[in-house]
């Protein structure tokens, strides 16, 4: 079994329809969506919920007022002010660091599990699918991709699947990270604009310094070629080989509408592209 993780330095770049079609031309494969923060790729999987649980992914501080001597030591501490002067805890400002709990001289402050959001196991056309959703303004994204992705493994193991397929958050943080340690193989998508590289380039620099292989989709890449050729330059320079180029498409978009990725359509140069793409893609990831 293989874990693959298709990553973009910034959103809007066409990773999850890219996702979303490797998974459609996979066939046994276990799909995990890691993009908790903002996940979308249920929109194209359509996913049939068979299993759900909370994810408590953190702790609050909580005042026990029947105990509280109003001493004032926690006010003094908490760095992140989130203790009130009377002695009531903000828990959108605490952040879970528990030293009111361990200097408080009455014993008065317990650490709280909080709910930060729900993950799910699904039927989908593709496959089983892992997924989960971050409650807004609730932090622990990190330990929740891990989740979602030791579920997938979980999976895959169980029923002999050959591959697992992460749809990583975007950006360079935490999640992110928490999407490619450990993995097989990453993919990078990007596009041919001036904060595309930009965002390529922190992204591919990440993915370096885990030393795990990898390759670079460049998704639009004809909207402005010599952007795309600077794009593989710095590729090229920094050993990421160029898994393919997929051109410009409005059935790309069409069959997003329709809740499809453009590969369960008809013939189209974009579904072309991510064809050989994939071909490609697999010759890398099973070396
Ligand atoms: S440190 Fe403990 S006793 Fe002192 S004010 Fe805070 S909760 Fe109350
Ligand atoms: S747990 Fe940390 S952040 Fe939260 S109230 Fe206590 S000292 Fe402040």
């Amino acid at each position: 079994m293989k874990e693959v993780t298709v990553i973009s330095g910034k959103g809007g770049t066409g990773k999850t329809s890219i996702t979303a079609s490797f998974a459609f031309l996979a066939k046994n494969v276990v799909l995990a969506d890691c993009d908790v923060d903002a996940a979308d790729l249920h929109i194209l999987a359509q996913p049939q919920v068979i299993h759900e649980e909370d994810f408590f992914g953190g702790t609050k501080a909580v005042i026990d007022h029947d105990k509280c001597s109003n001493c004032g030591t926690c006010l003094e501490n908490c760095r992140y002010d989130a203790i009130s002067a009377s002695f009531v805890v903000d828990h959108s400002a605490c952040e879970g660091c528990a030293l009111c709990h361990y200097i408080c001289p009455e014993s008065a402050i317990r650490m709280e599990e909080t709910l930060n959001g729900k993950w799910f196991i699904s039927n989908t056309r593709f496959g089983p699918m892992v997924h989960a959703n971050l409650i807004p303004g609730e932090e622990n994204s990190g330990k929740l991709v891990a989740l979602v992705r030791n579920q997938a493994k979980l999976i895959a193991e169980e029923q002999n699947m050959d591959i697992v397929i992460v749809d990583g958050a975007p950006g360079v943080g935490c999640p992110v990270i928490s999407s490619i340690t450990g993995v097989d193989y990453v993919v990078i998508v990007t596009e041919p604009t001036m904060s595309g590289l930009h965002d390529m380039k922190r992204v591919a620099e990440l993915v370096k310094g885990f030393n795990i292989p990898s390759s670079l989709i460049i998704n639009k890449w004809d909207i402005h070629p010599g952007m795309s050729n600077e794009i593989e330059k710095f590729a090229n320079s920094e050993n990421v080989a160029l898994a393919g180029k997929i051109p410009y498409d409005k059935t790309f978009t069409e069959s997003m509408v329709r809740r499809k990725t453009v590969v369960e359509e008809a013939s189209s140069p974009a579904a072309d592209a991510i064809v050989q793409v994939w071909k490609k893609l697999n010759q890398s990831v099973w070396q």
